[in-house]
């Protein structure tokens, strides 16, 4: 689980990328944390690793205090950056030194997942390409078995399938035990794996629902007649809206990510007053 309680920070002294920023994600589930680039996603996951700290506030990542960067905690998370580098060694070699400090590291799985990324276990990390690296990083991060795994924009650089067995692979993986979080502006690419949306927004979480209440409360559909006191949102597609409607009539409709999204950032949102 982790909790935030009253997060601030900023890289500049009077310039805040936080404030008073509260989060409270469970385990056994799959979190979409959205937001435009440059919202902080990556400083958010990032404060949650460890890899930065509060100017104030409270961080707590399965009882620990990311912080401290205990032997403990650092075993018990795993992050799949948007940036990193490769050493120029063999994915063998790879694993033999970094597995030890995942105590669930399943070696069999990672090669199951990387088979599946239809990519060779031989060779070089640094021969790979940005997407391939990513997928190997993909592939040892949900191999690792950690309670908690945080990725970073994990389809940037991936071609289409591949952004489909990502999902494919992301939905087999979920487990009661475990906390997913997937970093991105990208949001279509998360449809069908997310079961919770989070939503960032000039240093505050302005939205946190399960996509069950999503679909309990909005509909999604296209419609013509804009006088429906019930529409939320609506985006022009030719001579129709594509629009989030208020769910007066316990209908069921698929959560359209993209619209989702786009409505709840709008300024004055009113789907987000919907939940409030
Ligand atoms: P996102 O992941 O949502 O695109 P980031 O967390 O990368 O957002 O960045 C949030 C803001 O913080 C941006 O305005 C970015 O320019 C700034 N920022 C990110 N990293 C640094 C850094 N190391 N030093 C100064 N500013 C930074």
């Amino acid at each position: 689980m982790i909790e935030i309680k009253n997060l601030n920070f900023g890289y500049k002294k009077n310039k805040k990328l936080f404030s008073e920023l509260n989060l409270k994600l469970e385990k056994g589930k799959v979190y979409g944390l959205l937001g435009k680039n440059g919202s902080g996603k990556t400083s958010l996951l990032k404060q949650a690793a460890g890899l930065l700290y509060p100017n104030s506030g409270d961080i707590m990542l399965n009882d620990e205090t990311p912080k401290k960067r205990s032997p403990r905690f650092l075993a018990s998370y795993y992050l799949i950056p948007e940036e990193f580098e490769t050493p120029g060694i063999s994915m063998k070699t790879f694993i033999k030194i970094t597995a030890p400090f995942y105590p669930g590291f399943n070696e069999d799985e990672f090669y199951k997942y990387l088979s599946e990324f239809k990519l060779e276990p031989n060779g070089k990390l640094n021969n790979l390409s940005y997407g391939q690296k990513k997928m190997v990083l993909i592939s040892f991060g949900l191999a690792a078995n950690t309670p908690v795994l945080m990725s970073d924009e994990p389809t940037n650089g991936l071609d289409i399938p591949s952004k489909s067995m990502f999902r494919k692979i992301m939905a087999s993986a979920v487990s009661e035990g475990k906390l997913f979080i997937i970093s991105t502006h990208q949001v279509k690419d998360i449809e069908g794996i997310i079961d919770s949306v989070v939503v960032l927004e000039n240093g505050k979480i302005i939205f946190n629902q399960s996509l069950e209440s999503v679909s309990e409360k909005l509909c999604f559909k296209t419609i013509k007649n804009l006088d429906d006191e019930n529409v939320l949102y609506r985006e022009k597609h030719l001579n129709t809206y594509e629009a989030v409607v208020r769910n007066t009539n316990e209908e069921h409709s698929r959560v359209n990510m993209e619209l989702l999204f786009n409505s709840i950032i709008v300024e004055n949102s009113k789907v987000v007053n919907e939940f409030i």
